[in-house]
């Protein structure tokens, strides 16, 4: 018997491809547009720096926010800035960058899904490694729980975030809560290793052999008629 359900974010409840390339592009034009600076610094150094930082600081490296701040920031101090104007065009390209990262294209059955869920008493969390604000979405009304497992320094496939959902949602043993998600790293493997049910969203078609308790869905639409078939059984 399923008590609650945790899910992941990006890929899960909208395609996040398109999104994380316009993020990428964009707001580092929009700084060039302002300052001038891709010519000295084109954006894979840009890109270079972030995942150096991650390699030196290796439990920041799902605060994706904080590895683009900081490598902004002291890019923008090699680039020649003061102090004071680096950290102001750090804050307002961050801020640009937010902006992009929250032009998603939610499915449009993701929010009737969820009250459904709700309404049959189902505790909701989400857990997501990423830097999308589910209150700037307009979906967090639906959930018990946000966990933005990157940030708190623990991101999936550490097995933490989902053992804080699940104590925080008061879900007895994990056999008893699902967790839904597109990653087979991030998502299924961690999950499936706790006990959890899993339901797979196999958004780039890779057709991984599932072990009993990982369910493959094509789409988060899915979801329902694999919990009433479970239910029945
Ligand atoms: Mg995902």
């Amino acid at each position: 018997m399923i008590e609650a359900l945790t899910f992941d974010l990006d890929d899960t409840f909208w395609d996040n491809r398109p999104v994380m390339a316009r993020v990428e592009q964009r707001h580092y034009e929009w700084l060039d547009a302002r300052i001038g600076h891709a010519g000295d610094f084109p954006l894979e150094e840009y890109q270079r720096r972030r995942a150096e930082l991650a390699r030196r600081y290796p439990l920041r490296r799902g605060d994706f926010t904080w590895l683009r701040r900081e490598s902004l920031y002291t890019m923008l101090l090699d680039f020649g800035l003061g102090a004071e104007r680096a950290r102001h065009w750090t804050d307002s390209t961050i801020e640009e960058m937010l902006r992009l990262r929250h032009e998603v294209e939610i499915y449009h059955e993701v929010p009737g899904l969820l009250e459904a869920l709700r309404e049959q008493g189902l505790g909701l969390a989400a857990i997501t490694n990423g830097n999308a604000d589910i209150h700037r979405l307009g979906l967090a009304e639906h959930f018990d729980i946000i966990i933005p497992a990157g940030e708190w320094l623990a991101p999936k496939p550490d097995a933490r975030c989902f053992l804080a959902a699940l104590a925080y949602l008061g879900v007895g043993a994990p056999h008893r809560a699902m967790h839904v998600g597109d990653s087979w790293r991030e998502d299924v493997l961690p999950a499936h290793h706790l006990g959890m049910p899993v339901a797979w969203i196999d958004a780039r078609n890779e057709r991984h052999d599932c072990p009993p308790h990982v369910h493959r869905l094509d789409h988060v639409r899915e979801l329902p008629a694999l919990l009433a078939r479970l239910d029945r059984q």
